[in-house]
């Protein structure tokens, strides 16, 4: 059995108790290179399925990519998909009063000493993915309404890399310990295209919601570019957020510069010096 070295708590060792171990599938570079190398047996002990959690506003790469990932023959073990309800839908039911905002958009009120910015608090990793997927963790558990145990039964693979070590938080579940298989082998998000690469897979596209505020201007410029289809729509729901949101004071936008996203200039990352907030934010559930 492979056994390798953790960098921030000692070795890694499988622990007896252990009775599922779930790859939480985002279904991006990481995440998609970490059961990849789980069927070929270079991580291990094998997973007993992999989850995914879908906000049903990925972009269709991810869809297609997904897709390939559950046909015959790619891994050896089943992929799961979840889903708490379709984050767009829920942003427009929202700028319509019907339910609160869970995204972190920006917001810009007037007040009589100036214009303020801010931004909206983050909810929608935990209510589009954690909570799905630890929904489906229990159930497979067999902890469904259930006392849990006190001693991890369930292992939890999560996709971030060595360049992401912010990313990683503990379990909060005694019943549940997480681990990182990509910083135990020291694999950056670049490694891990190398890796794909060198095994002829296909490039994993970026996992995140169509229009995620933490997207950098890289990644709304590739949208824009790249996607015009999938850019209307991004710009269409910035539209829909404008008139404000229930419980939420001044207009909302999808731009951390709180201006409506088509006016945006997207100029170069290494001119702005904005980087994708991902890396602090977003609790290694989503964007790998
Ligand atoms: S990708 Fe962005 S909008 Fe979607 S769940 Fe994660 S933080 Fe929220």
């Amino acid at each position: 059995m492979l056994v390798v070295s953790n960098p921030l708590g000692g070795p890694w060792r499988p622990s007896e108790t252990i009775r599922l171990r779930v790859l939480s599938l985002g279904a991006g570079v990481q995440s998609t290179t970490l059961a990849l190398m789980a069927a070929q047996g270079e991580i291990g002990p094998m997973p007993d399925c992999a989850i995914f959690a879908d906000t049903g506003w990925e972009p269709q790469a991810v869809y297609d990519h997904l897709a390939w990932l559950r046909s015959p023959n790619v891994l050896p073990f089943p992929v799961h998909i979840v889903s708490a309800g379709n984050i767009r839908a829920d942003i427009v039911a929202a700028s319509q009063g019907r339910r609160r905002a869970s995204i972190p958009a920006y917001t810009r009120t007037r007040t009589p000493a100036g214009e303020i910015v801010g931004m909206i608090t983050r909810q929608c990793t935990t209510e589009y993915k954690i909570r799905p997927i630890r929904r489906k963790v229990r159930a497979l558990a067999g902890l469904t309404r259930k006392r849990a145990p006190r001693h991890p039964v369930v292992e939890q693979w999560i996709g971030i890399s060595f360049d992401e070590l912010t990313r990683m938080k503990y379990s909060t579940e005694a019943w549940q310990v997480n681990r990182w298989p990509l910083i135990e082998t020291g694999m950056t998000r670049h490694d891990c295209l190398r890796w794909l690469e060198r095994h002829n897979y296909p490039r994993a596209p970026k996992s995140s919601c169509l229009g995620c505020p933490y997207h950098s201007e890289a990644v709304w410029r590739a949208l824009r570019d790249d996607h015009p289809e999938e850019w209307a729509d991004a710009v269409e729901v910035d539209r829909a957020l404008r008139h404000g949101l229930r419980g939420i004071h001044g207009e909302v936008f999808l731009h951390r510069s709180a201006t409506p996203l088509e006016t945006v200039p997207l100029t170069d990352i290494e001119k702005t010096g904005q980087a994708d907030l991902f890396l602090d934010e977003c609790d290694g559930m989503c964007g790998v």
